[in-house]
């Protein structure tokens, strides 16, 4: 439910409206569009009196919210949300890349790849420290590790870092050393982790699942916000279907849709999508000329020699010649590189 409140409306009569709603025990969030304010009311809005509420000459109207998502709704959220990472802005008119190796392997591998990046114009360095392998007995991540080597990577780079937490039992440790913590595929319905990272500020990166519905992906993100976290960027990597020629479905029209429905910023990881290096830049413009907000790539110093994903990554003067490409497409979406 959303209460739009008069433009000329006193403070302290918004106030009152506020203190009113929320005698019903339900929460609610200010937002603006347009200059008008809304309040979006979450909780249970049955047992609320919308007639009594109407009553009042500054409200202006009173909208039911049919779906599920509330705080990603961008009815309750009018303009585009921006969030930013140390200084910088994911969402609006700037295109973020994040670039890195699929898994951090070794000190050598991550600083060249990392400075490679960083060379290239990329904004964050991306590196799986804890990997979520369909085989137990695959490489499982450098672990605490590759965690400290990311940290010395940021050092030598200027780089945020963004790297995935699979563990609930992790979250303090990535809250001190991550800038942007990822919540992969296999974990987005692992609700008790994202509650646990809705406590924080710390932005993260939701993947979509493997199969989950644009529905079920933005309710993901409502556990985020449910809890306060407002640093929420949702990440479009391919879904499955029948096709076996990429290794999944990049789902292009869930770009439009997505920001349709919500205010949230999205990002395209091209690299999970095909599993292919050579359809990476192919999938990447397209992501850009479809409305997404940045990219997240994989990018390796020496892919043939990769501990993971190297026939989908990137080497170093790929990714150079991706970058000095995606200028042109970012400006005919009148963004720019960030
Ligand atoms: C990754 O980005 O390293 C990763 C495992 O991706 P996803 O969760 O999309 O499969
Ligand atoms: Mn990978």
């Amino acid at each position: 439910m959303i209460v739009l409140i008069k433009k000329d409306c006193p403070k302290d009569e918004v106030n009152e409206i506020i203190a009113e709603i929320k005698s019903y025990g339900v929460e609610t969030d200010i937002s603006y569009g347009d200059g008008t304010l809304l309040i979006g009311v979450v909780g249970d809005t049955s047992v609320v009196d919308r007639y009594k509420i109407a009553a009042n000459p500054y409200v202006e109207n009173i909208i039911k919210v049919s779906e599920p998502y509330k705080k990603a709704n961008r009815k309750f959220h009018p303009d585009d949300t921006i969030v930013e990472v140390n200084g910088r802005k994911i969402g609006g008119d700037s295109i973020a890349i994040i670039a890195g190796p699929c898994s951090i392997e070794t000190r050598e591998q991550t600083l060249e790849t990392a400075k490679g990046v960083a060379k290239s114009g990329a904004n964050f360095l991306r590196g799986g420290a804890f990997k979520p392998r369909t085989s137990p007995y695959a490489f499982q991540g450098l672990e605490l590790d590759g965690l400290e080597l990311l940290k010395i990577a940021r050092e030598e780079t200027g780089l945020p870092i963004v790297t995935e937490i699979m563990s609930p039992r992790l979250v303090e440790k990535f809250i001190d050393d991550v800038d942007v913590i990822q919540v992969g595929a296999r974990n987005m319905q692992n609700f008790d982790l994202l509650k646990e990272l809705s406590y924080t500020q710390k932005p993260i990166l939701l993947k979509r699942g493997l199969a989950a519905t644009i529905d079920e992906w933005l309710m993901s993100a409502e556990y985020l916000l449910a809890g306060g976290n407002n640093n929420v960027i949702l990440c479009e990597r391919g879904i499955r279907s029948f096709e076996g020629y990429t290794r999944n479905v990049l789902d292009i029209s869930a770009i439009p849709v997505v920001k349709r429905l919500s205010h949230l910023p999205i990002l395209v990881d091209p690299s999970h999508a095909s599993g292919k290096a050579w359809m990476v830049p192919i999938l990447a413009k397209t992501a850009i000329a479809a409305g997404a907000d940045g990219l997240i790539i994989e990018v390796h110093n020496d892919p043939k020699h990769a501990l993971c994903d190297g026939a989908q990554s990137l080497d170093l003067p790929q990714f150079d010649a991706l970058m000095n490409n995606l200028q042109k497409y970012a400006e005919l979406e009148g963004k720019k590189l960030c």
